[in-house]
């Protein structure tokens, strides 16, 4: 079935009431038939909801309907994208084990991984996303995970995935890509070679700026991977905090399962139902929006490109871009979601710049239909020194935009009077 199909309908088996929309299951815990019903449901011989940490009626339908979007085999929704990434890297590495990351990561993933990691014992290794032969070198023994953004944020480079996954495979090392910015609609890494994929949910499955979660989703036949595989002895001998459980001997999806069944359970970042139906309402129109971000994207890019006052502008679907190539490889229809940024003279005109438009808000986020800017340099990236702005690709005259659903014509003229305001 095609995406936009899947969008409406996947996941959701109505009950007895009938109810076309999906209902919200606002409980914290279900009742057991009996003792026999409860037993199985603890020892896995039978699936059924226990309680909503480990999981619930509604987020099973936003799973379901997720992993059909992805292509996937199973998902596990958190309670925010930094979760899902977190249960995604510490689900195959440990105390001693090492993680091959993209220079080119979303900031929470960056401190994820090079403080608050570390903290744990797992080191992180970087490579430069535009250079895959950089990550053989760094591989070892202990090497758990590949991970990088497919469209990265707030760098916006387009990732080679099929040429990343390839070395990850001759090693048999997992691959996880976060997908938050394409988001299924635009790319779907499974299809290049990827394990697992995380996603902020806060950002286009909300699409209104509504809520936060994450999701993490396990490709099909992953566990032939896992399977016997020396650096993965976890998913491979019985797991002592779940009664002697071998997750690759269950004939369920194994990652998805261990994340649910121990982090899950022992973390506890739960998504709320209430926002497991948001994430459902905004999928419906998932396909729709993404289309609309991407237009309008590339013609507010456009439009900077001619502009004068613009030195740079950074946007994957220009054919000016470094990214171009690699954008009609992977993304569908060589549309590049909403992101984009542009490079002004300095600091002073950048913030000039932002104080003057009317119509863009002033937020650190992405992926609202309501069109945001950010002046990177003041905010998310205040604490770098010059040289270090440089070296991760926000020099203090970028601005970044994430483009919404206004008329194009209104964020153009917009944007128009506050450069030459
Ligand atoms: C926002 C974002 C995250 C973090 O998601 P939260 O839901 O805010 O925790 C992770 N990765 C990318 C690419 C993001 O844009």
């Amino acid at each position: 079935m095609d995406l936009q199909t899947l969008a409406l309908h996947a996941g959701y088996e109505k009950d007895s009431q009938r109810t076309m929309a999906v209902p919200i299951y606002q409980t914290t815990a279900y009742e057991f038939r009996d003792v026999e019903h409860a037993a199985n449901l603890f020892a896995l011989k039978e699936l059924g909801n226990i309680y909503t940490r480990l999981n619930n009626p509604t987020t099973d339908v936003f799973e379901k309907r997720f992993t059909a979007l992805e292509g996937g085999e199973a998902a596990i929704a958190t309670a925010s994208g930094m979760s899902a990434i977190f249960f995604a890297l510490a689900n195959a590495a440990q105390a001693g084990d090492n993680i091959i990351c993209a220079n080119q990561l979303y900031g929470g993933s960056l401190t994820l991984s090079t403080h608050t990691l570390k903290r744990f014992g797992i080191e992180a290794r970087f490579f430069d996303v535009h250079k895959p032969q950089q990550i053989e070198v760094l591989i070892d023994e202990k090497t758990k995970v590949i991970f990088f953004e497919s469209l990265t944020n707030p760098s916006i480079d387009v990732a080679d995935i099929e040429a990343l996954t390839a070395i990850a495979n001759k090693h048999n090392i997992l691959t996880i890509v976060d997908n938050t910015v394409a988001t299924p609609v635009l790319c779907r890494p499974f299809e290049f070679g990827a394990d697992i994929t995380v996603h902020s949910a806060s950002k286009y499955t909300t699409g209104q700026g509504l809520a936060i979660g994450g999701i993490l989703v396990e490709r099909k036949g992953l566990v032939d991977k896992l399977k016997n595989n020396p650096r993965y002895s976890h998913f491979n001998e019985p797991d002592a905090s779940y009664h002697g459980l071998v997750y690759t001997d269950t004939g369920l999806p194994p990652y998805t399962l261990r994340a649910r069944l121990s982090l899950l359970r022992d973390l506890g970042a739960v998504v709320s139902p209430f926002n497991s139906w948001l994430f459902i309402q905004g999928i419906e129109t998932l396909s729709l929006r993404m289309k609309e971000h991407s237009k309008n994207a590339l013609m507010l890019a456009e439009f900077l490109e001619s502009h004068k006052k613009v030195k740079k502008v950074n946007y994957p679907g220009l054919k000016s871009n470094a990214n171009y190539k690699n954008a009609q490889k992977y993304f569908q229809d060589g549309l590049c979601s909403g992101l984009l940024s542009f490079e002004v003279e300095d600091f002073d005109e950048a913030t000039k710049i932002v104080d003057a438009t009317k119509l863009y808000s002033l937020v650190v986020n992405i992926g609202d239909s309501k069109s945001i800017i950010t002046h990177p340099a003041s905010t998310t990236h205040q604490q770098l020194s010059h040289e270090e702005l440089i070296a991760c690709g926000v020099p203090e005259g970028l601005i970044r935009i994430s483009c919404g659903l206004e008329s194009v014509k209104d964020l153009i003229e917009d944007l128009k009077q506050a450069l030459e305001a």
